[in-house]
């Protein structure tokens, strides 16, 4: 009893500071703020509480992209890692039973040889046709016992079976979604960041070209204080969806962070990926934008695009920031464009040769 209301005073603590630091920075008090807020009260995940210190530090508050972010890197990973706990001990869990049932069958399969022998002796020994019998009737009992239990084995194998089926579909499931962005429905951060580098081995590996695209959403604080966060989530979807279409096969689009995104052009001269960056960059800036609930017209978003192709030498971050200088380059001179490292906009001392 002591315990529970120890744990009462404690969370009602915790909720207490969450809801003070709510109040503090005027935030709102969503489900989702409250949460990465109670974290931080607890104090049991120090780099969240880190990352919270630095950025109010810096900006003097958390946005609500600030939130977004915490939220995923600290709380909904550690919801999978959980996830993945749990399948792991109910796999565990599953093993051991049926280790058990072996057991049992193990020594049941003992008993059987040792009855056996016995018979064996008890024959040797037998001259009438009663203790035959009994004989007879004691090996029958034995193999009766034996089969029931050969049945109960099989049974549970069987149970199990399905059982460790439904248990590796599920972790699949999680798997999948600890490796999909859930706004977008995009490949996330870790899976860009995995295959990016599988990517670049493999290229190398066949002596075949590789593409970088990164894309960064043009002015969207502005959109995002103009029409509001949930609203600029959508366009994020929007953009999404405009990657998906446009590229194929073993392409592979992610959302990188907030509103940036990249995409992984195996087997892709520069050339090409200009192309199909023109395609999504035209792709985004066509879509006249409404608001589904009140048919209220949002104007458009474009993107900025950056590309680069793999060189001798070059490392993920080697390959990630010649994108991104081009990305930069792309938003000094304009904005709604793609540059890649040929052009004039970049500045001498980061283009490179591309073979
Ligand atoms: P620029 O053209 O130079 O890229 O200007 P910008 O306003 O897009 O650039 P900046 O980096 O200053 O702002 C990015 C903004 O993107 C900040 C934040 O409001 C918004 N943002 C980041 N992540 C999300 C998200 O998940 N959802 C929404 N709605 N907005 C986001
Ligand atoms: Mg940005
Ligand atoms: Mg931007």
């Amino acid at each position: 009893m002591t315990n529970q209301a120890d744990e009462h005073e404690r969370t009602m603590a915790f909720a207490g500071i969450a809801l003070g630091q709510i109040k503090a920075l005027r935030q709102p008090a969503s489900p989702r703020h409250y949460e990465v807020w109670y974290a931080y009260a607890t104090g049991y995940n120090p780099s969240l509480n880190q990352m919270i210190n630095e950025t109010v530090a810096r900006n003097g508050t958390l946005s609500d992209a600030d939130i977004d972010e915490i939220y995923e890197t600290y709380i909904s990973a550690n919801r999978f890692t959980d996830r993945i706990d749990q399948v792991g001990t109910q796999v565990m869990g599953e093993i051991e039973q049926v280790m058990a049932m072996i057991g049992a069958a193990a020594g049941s399969a003992n008993s059987y040889t040792e009855s056996l022998a016995d018979v064996t002796q008890k024959l040797g020994h037998t001259k009438d046709n009663d203790g035959l019998r009994s004989i007879v009737e004691g090996l029958v009992q034995a193999a009766k016992e034996m089969e029931k239990n050969n049945k109960a084995l099989e049974a549970r194998l069987t149970a199990s079976k399905s059982e460790i089926t439904q248990l590796q579909e599920h972790l699949e499931t999680v798997r999948n979604e600890s490796l999909t962005d859930p706004l977008t429905q995009l490949a996330n951060r870790k899976y860009f960041d995995d295959s990016l580098a599988k990517a670049i081995e493999d290229s190398f590996t066949k002596h075949e070209p590789l593409s970088l695209m990164m894309t960064d959403v043009d002015h969207f604080k502005k959109f995002n204080d103009t029409f509001g966060h949930l609203t600029g989530d959508q366009v994020l979807r929007l953009v999404a969806m405009s990657l998906k279409q446009n590229v194929k096969g073993q392409d592979i689009a992610a959302r990188y962070g907030g509103e940036e995104f990249a995409v992984v052009l195996p087997n892709t001269v520069l050339r090409s990926a200009l192309t199909v960056a023109d395609h999504i960059r035209r792709a985004v800036m066509m879509k006249e934008l409404m608001k589904r609930s009140t048919g209220e017209h949002l104007g458009r978003v474009t993107i900025s695009i950056g590309v680069a192709q793999l060189r001798k030498g070059d490392t993920v971050q080697t390959l990630i920031e010649r994108a991104d200088n081009c990305l930069y380059a792309a938003k000094r001179s304009g904005r709604n464009r793609v540059i890649c490292e040929t052009d004039p906009e970049v500045s001498p001392a980061t283009q490179t040769q591309v073979a």
